[in-house]
């Protein structure tokens, strides 16, 4: 069994060499998704386009005709457009000097999650607390 050299070059590194190509990757990803879910969910609206989109909070009185495939398409979308915003974030925390800190309580994010989520602003846990705070909390 022949173990290979360390690699003697390698850094101990506190966050990523490449944080613009990643946040770079996360913006065109998020882009194609806004472009497919437009080609594929509004082109076939059978009632014609309107070129709007109502927000999600809108519930008009007839919701019958909303699918549950395009809800999903809304909700992908969304996702999306919420991923390019935290993009723009990240590259401005990046020259602010505070890329990598949480915003919530200002400790490091764990380099894990940032190579998962370059655009990351909070770190795990304050990221979890303000999910459980989204869904109405524990009863
Ligand atoms: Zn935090």
């Amino acid at each position: 069994m022949s173990s290979s050299a360390p690699d003697p070059e390698r850094q101990p590194g506190e966050r990523p060499p490449d944080v613009a190509d990643a946040l770079r990757q996360r913006e065109q990803q998020a882009e194609e998704i806004v472009q497919f879910v437009d080609r594929t969910s509004f082109a076939s609206d059978e009632e014609g386009a309107t070129g709007e989109i109502t927000t999600a909070d809108q519930h008009p009185a007839d919701t019958s005709d909303i699918t549950f495939q395009r809800e999903l398409d809304l909700t992908v979308r969304q996702m999306a457009e919420r991923q390019l915003e935290a993009v723009a974030a990240a590259r401005e925390r990046q020259r602010e000097g505070t890329y990598g800190i949480c915003t919530v309580c200002g400790r490091p994010i764990d380099p894990e999650r940032l190579r998962v989520r370059p655009e990351a602003a909070t770190c795990i846990d304050c990221q979890r607390a303000m999910e459980r705070e989204r869904q109405g909390g524990p009863r």
